[in-house]
């Protein structure tokens, strides 16, 4: 069965949004108060409504409760994102993912009941922030707010290095988890201490943002 959609507010993230769930052959409802959004996305989303997503009885009538995952890409007016939020969750939608101006609104979001939090601007600028620091920083995943998990490129210091060499666990507190060899391209999911880093291997590691920081500086810059 195709699982259904709903992305509230096309916005520029809310429409990037909707046009890669419908272009991966989602069902997607796309809802905004503005006609001319409505009218851009008729011949992209399933469906497309102009509603106001604070009105209750709109969204009722809309029967968005069964829609199983709801994209909340609201930006600036917070308040209307939290009510949508709240009448989102009052009526028993299992996921509500919301986009946050803030660290207070996330706060907030989580407070009343949203399933997940996205940042996107926060997010894309740290990665950007990371890679122009160092070509080989190839990308970041948030676990919580102090874990993540990054994707690096091995720096000129790890080449030809055993991980017992580097000794990154006991150094920077942090654990490779799996490393993909460029010379087999095959990914080894539980690297041995004794495994060499090869040129242009790719590391996934996981750690506390502190380690993983002081990692980053230490290893990770080549000079
Ligand atoms: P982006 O940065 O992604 O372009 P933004 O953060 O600037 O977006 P806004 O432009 O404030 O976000 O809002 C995104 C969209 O949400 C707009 O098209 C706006 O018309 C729509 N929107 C705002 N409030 C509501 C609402 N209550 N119901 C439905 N749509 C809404």
């Amino acid at each position: 069965m195709k699982r259904e959609f709903a992305v509230i507010g096309l916005g520029r993230f809310g429409a990037s949004v909707c046009r890669e769930l419908s272009a991966e052959g989602m069902d997607v409802l796309a809802i905004d108060v503005l006609e001319s959004k409505i009218n851009e996305f008729r011949h992209i989303a399933s469906h497309a409504v102009i509603a106001d997503s604070t009105d209750e009885k709109a969204m009722k009538e809309l029967g968005i409760r069964n829609i199983d995952h709801v994209i909340v890409a609201i930006g600036d007016d917070i308040q209307a994102s939290i009510l949508t939020t709240l009448i989102l969750k009052e009526f028993g939608v299992k996921k509500v993912t919301v986009k946050a101006q803030s660290n207070h609104h996330e706060k907030v979001l989580l407070k009343i009941g949203a399933d997940q939090v996205i940042h996107p601007e926060r997010d894309m600028g740290r990665k950007i922030a990371h890679s122009i620091i160092s070509n080989n920083f190839l990308d970041h995943l948030e676990l919580s707010n102090d874990h993540s998990i990054i994707e690096i490129r091995a720096s000129k210091k790890m080449i030809g290095r055993t991980l017992v060499d580097l000794d990154i666990r006991a150094v920077y507190g942090c654990n490779v988890v799996a490393i993909k060899s460029n010379a087999t391209n095959k990914m080894n999911i539980s690297p041995l201490a004794t495994d060499k880093i090869g040129p242009d291997d790719i590391l996934i590691i996981i750690g506390a943002d502190t380690d993983i920081s002081k990692f980053e500086r230490n290893l990770v810059i080549d000079d």
